[in-house]
């Protein structure tokens, strides 16, 4: 099943990036049936209308599949996690970083994030899941990192490890959330951010995405 209609679908309606992949792997028995995920982002930072505008992509991905009768189940952007919402539990249900490595979209660089080669790692992601058998795009199953080092080397914290994301690498052996949480909670001035944010803004991609901002 072509999915380039839905692709440019969503793309005029806001998404920068659309792909599709094989997540059947990924996936736990209870929801084994929709082994395609549609993978949706943003070239926006993580704001109250970037999220709205992510959940809207996701009601229209929803209606499009559901039009040709197909099943979805939408997992909601990333800072919905922190609403308390019964929608919150579908976190464990699914990564959106599966779906965007394998749709193709970016790998899991060192810094632990998904690394476009065209926006750089500051983008928010969604993900729909669907049983149509959508064409699938090409998956990334190893990092493009290379020697760079860049977010090793100025990490605060230590938290960056170094090592090469490859596909079934446990995401801890890449990054230390433990020693990234910690630096958080030890400085003030990160009080009303996320987090320090330097593995970000040091990476070649994500400044090359600033330059391919809209
Ligand atoms: S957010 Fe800061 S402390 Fe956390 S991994 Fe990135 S650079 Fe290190
Ligand atoms: S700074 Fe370099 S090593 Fe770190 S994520 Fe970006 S490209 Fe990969």
């Amino acid at each position: 099943m072509n999915a380039d209609p839905l692709k440019q679908f969503l793309q005029a309606e806001g998404a920068t990036l659309v792909g599709v992949g094989d997540v059947t792997k990924a996936l736990s028995r209870e929801i084994i049936h929709l082994g395609r995920g549609v993978a949706i982002a943003v070239n926006r930072s993580l704001t109250r209308d970037t999220v709205d505008l992510l959940v809207r992509l996701q009601a229209l991905t929803e209606g499009w599949l559901k039009a040709k009768g197909y099943r979805s189940l939408s997992i909601p952007p990333d800072s919905d996690r922190k609403m308390g919402k019964m929608i919150s539990k579908l976190y464990k249900l699914f990564c959106h970083k599966t779906a965007a490595t394998c749709a193709g979209l970016g790998w899991i660089g060192k810094n632990g994030l998904i690394i476009n080669e065209r926006y750089g790692s500051k983008m928010t992601w969604a993900t729909v899941l669907t049983d149509a058998p959508l064409a699938t795009d090409r998956p990334y199953v190893s990092s493009q990192c290379g020697d760079c080092d860049l977010c090793v080397r100025h990490c605060p914290s230590g938290a960056v490890q170094g090592h090469l994301w490859s596909l079934g690498n446990p995401m801890r052996e890449i990054v230390s959330y433990d020693k990234c949480r910690s630096l958080k909670s030890g400085r003030t001035s990160l009080k009303e951010k996320p987090n320090c944010g330097f593995c970000v803004t040091v990476c070649p991609y994500s400044r090359n995405g600033k330059k391919n901002s809209n």
